[in-house]
């Protein structure tokens, strides 16, 4: 059941709690007063809540060393210790998960394979994972707010169903539900694009902005869209499957089951079989090839530049129908190198519609093994500074 306020006090109270959480995570240290004003909020509210905060040990009160002569004014911080999360990366046969706090900074990670594909191996791996994480972080389980699950697929995140998993078979599998059975905290899955995209909303670099796009190049091509301060799921939980846009119907086939999608010519495994016949099978994998194209090998410099210009030509016309402000570059595939992405920046400055690119920025996002997990971690957190109008009914269970 969707946890609703109980009426209009409650409803008030909530929204005004993610108000001032929000204003002391964007401008904290901050003062009650100045907290006040930029609020709009009564003085008594913001004693109010904030009370409420410090007790939960989300907030809490530092004295500034800077005063002019009177009391020192007291401040107030966000508490990253104030609780934790655990954020978890699924893959098609093992699992990464990590420990974080509230700035999604980790504290443990760990990672485990699955004995088998099936339901029950896979959520008793996802229990165990769950489980030596809070044990090896050294938190309580009470301390805990919640897990977050990302997997490659059609999830429905407002039901915590997974539709559709490309690597494991299963449709409409309640897989929110099974976890909670099991371990008793907030679940939340999504799409693992979308936690990232999300991650970088709360946390990363998409954090002052309203309109952006998180593409993810590496195994596949995924997309996550914010769009007017809002992820962008669709009906069912699918928007942003840009690694199936068709470039070319006569081009190889998908994995999806069609021909020629983006994803046939620039996932890790299209890339290498290309770099394979055109410079040789001695191409061990993507590093290898980026390194030749590094080393000035020019086959390999072409296949890198071909990609980039690809890609480049669909981040045009994504540019043309979304507007973003900003184009997040993320997953493994940030690595690729000079040759990929200044191909890439020539192909979007050439195909964009004039005047809508001198806005957009690209970013290359940082990248560690540990992103995914972050992720997932962040949409826990996130959830925390939602106002309860902007929480997607019974998201978390
Ligand atoms: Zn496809």
């Amino acid at each position: 059941m969707p946890n609703y306020p109980r009426g209009n006090r409650d409803l008030m109270r909530g929204i005004n709690r993610a108000i001032l959480l929000n204003a002391i995570k964007t401008n904290g240290p901050i003062s009650r007063v100045v907290l006040a004003h930029l609020s709009g909020l009564s003085p008594a509210t913001v004693t109010a809540i904030t009370g409420d905060l410090i007790d939960e040990n989300l907030v809490f009160e530092k004295e500034t060393g800077d005063s002019s002569g009177g009391r020192r004014p007291i401040l107030l911080a966000l508490n990253p210790r104030g609780g934790f999360v655990i954020g978890v990366k699924l893959m098609e046969d093992h699992a990464v998960g990590a420990l974080t706090d509230l700035n999604a900074a980790v504290l443990y990670k760990d990672s485990i394979i699955f004995p088998d594909g099936s339901l029950d191996s896979v959520i008793s791996a996802l229990v165990s994972l769950v489980n030596t994480l809070i044990y090896q972080g050294g938190i309580h389980k009470k301390q805990l707010l919640g897990v977050g699950i990302g997997l490659a697929g059609v999830v429905d995140s407002s039901s915590g169903m997974l539709r559709q998993s490309p690597f494991f078979g299963w449709k409409d599998t309640p897989l929110r539900d099974l976890l909670h059975a099991r371990l008793h905290v907030p679940i939340h899955i999504d799409n693992d694009v979308n936690t990232l995209t999300l991650g970088e909303k709360w946390l990363g670099a998409g954090l002052p902005e309203d309109n952006f796009v998180v593409i993810t190049v590496g195994r596949g091509i995924g997309m996550g869209m914010v769009i007017n301060g809002q992820i962008v799921r669709g009906k069912s939980g699918g928007a942003g499957e840009f690694g199936h846009i068709v470039v070319d119907p006569d081009g190889p086939p998908c994995e999806c089951g069609k021909r020629g999608c983006l994803e046939a010519f620039l996932s890790d495994k299209a890339l290498l079989a290309t770099a394979r016949k055109e410079i040789g099978q001695d191409v061990l994998d993507i590093d290898d090839l980026i390194g030749r194209a590094s080393a000035g090998n020019p086959a390999a410099h072409r296949v890198l530049t071909r990609a980039g210009t690809l890609l480049g030509r669909q981040i045009a016309n994504l540019i043309n129908i979304l507007d973003p402000k900003l184009i997040v570059i993320s997953g493994e595939g940030v690595r690729m190198g000079e040759a990929f992405f200044s191909a890439l920046r020539v192909a979007v400055e050439q195909n964009v519609m004039p005047g809508l690119a001198k806005d957009s920025e690209i970013r290359i996002a940082a990248w560690e093994d540990d992103v995914w997990a972050r992720g997932a971690a962040s949409v826990v957190i996130g959830e925390l500074f939602n106002s309860p109008i902007q929480k997607e009914e019974a998201t978390i269970k």
